[in-house]
């Protein structure tokens, strides 16, 4: 395993080089680029900038456009990246529109002259919507535009949004790829090299967002196991949605591996696998549902997935104002526990709150 680098400076060569490839911390470490690299060839990307946080990544990505861009963004991505567009970023004049990316003739109604990036996360948070990374490629390249797509989610070997042709990935690496929920940290990995590239560099040099040495080895351990986790949290939601679909007391369930959602198709072209997230709906809206989380006895009520626990979460309640969750809508991540406890779990807390 590789040794950790807290050092924040690095000494000169007599000449003045830095001949061992380090200067100073914020500008690289041996950690961040032993991340970077790694991350790189997941993607199958140019390169990699890696960020103390997903949400970091998402700024890193938006500092790129110019004063005055647009950003057209998925209708129901992760709220966080919603509310910085409509907070932060609108003040520094870059808009955006939410469109539902899965409808393509909506995606092209909504382009606008200054549209710049396209910005999309499929499957979608929390309705798992399923929409086509190819088509948004090349919609966005005929408009002059960026694509950037958030695969923390799907993780790079359950897609590689690249290789469809978009320009960015994003990730939340506090999720499956440090796998744990022990370290927050984000990256952004490109297609080719350029312009983009060099704006977010500077975000974590000029603008020090840099994650800790720490952080980074810890997320590059993680992703030592990240095939085999993976597969187990797949084969989990895979079974749970199925016993989920076949429950009387269950009115919906938001998953791409069943046969029968509208994404199932798509999904099984251009995803190498239909991960770990799933949603379902129950019919007695809020109160239901909030009932229901209350009496899961094995899955976490906390925010979050990724790691090897099972969470359950009501989205709506934390989305706030903007939200358009389904008020019944449970949000689960599913954990590497025993799928037959997890489908015990859920069947008894649907028995205990029953609609009569
Ligand atoms: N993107 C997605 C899909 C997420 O689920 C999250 C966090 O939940 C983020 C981005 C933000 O990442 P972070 O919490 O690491 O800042």
């Amino acid at each position: 395993m590789p040794p950790i680098h807290l050092a924040t400076t690095f000494e000169r060569d007599v000449d003045g080089g830095y001949a061992r490839g380090y200067s100073y911390s914020r500008e690289n470490n041996p950690n961040r680029l032993s991340l970077e690299v790694a991350l790189t060839a997941l993607e199958n990307g140019a390169a990699c900038c890696a960020f103390p946080s997903g949400m970091a990544a998402a700024f890193a990505v938006f500092s790129t456009l110019q004063p005055g861009a647009h950003v057209l963004v998925a209708d129901d991505c992760y709220y966080g990246v919603g509310e910085l567009l409509r907070g932060h970023m609108q003040r520094w004049g870059v808009t955006s529109s939410f469109v539902d990316l899965s409808d393509l003739v909506a995606t092209r109604t909504a382009l606008r002259a200054e549209t710049q990036l396209i910005w999309a996360e499929s499957p979608s948070n929390p309705m798992l919507k399923i929409c086509d990374l190819q088509a948004l490629a090349d919609i966005a390249h005929e408009a002059g535009a960026l694509l950037a797509v958030d695969n923390t989610w799907p993780t790079p070997l359950g897609q590689r949004p690249l290789d469809l042709g978009a320009d960015y990935v994003a990730h939340s690496t506090t999720k499956h790829l440090s796998g744990h929920s022990d370290v927050m940290g984000g990256a952004v990995i490109v297609r080719e090299e350029g312009e983009g590239l060099q704006r977010m560099r500077d975000v974590q040099n000029h603008g020090g967002v840099i994650p800790a040495p720490f952080d980074c080895w810890l997320t590059r351990r993680g992703i030592f196991s990240l095939a085999a986790r993976l597969q187990l949290h797949t084969q989990n939601a895979a079974h749970l949605a199925e016993a989920l679909h076949a429950h009387p007391g269950v009115s919906h369930v938001h998953y791409p591996g069943l046969a029968d959602d509208p994404g199932h198709e798509l999904a099984s072209q251009q995803m190498l696998g239909f991960g770990g997230m799933l949603s379902f709906q129950v019919p007695g809206g809020a109160a239901q549902a909030m009932a229901v989380a209350a009496s899961l006895q094995l899955f976490l009520r906390a925010t979050s997935l990724g790691g090897p626990e099972s969470l359950v979460e009501h989205r709506a309640s934390i989305e706030g104002p903007h939200s358009k969750t389904p008020p019944g809508l449970l949000r689960l991540a599913v954990g590497l526990e025993s799928a037959d406890d997890l489908i015990d779990d859920l069947s008894a807390a649907l028995a205990a709150n029953a609609q009569a």
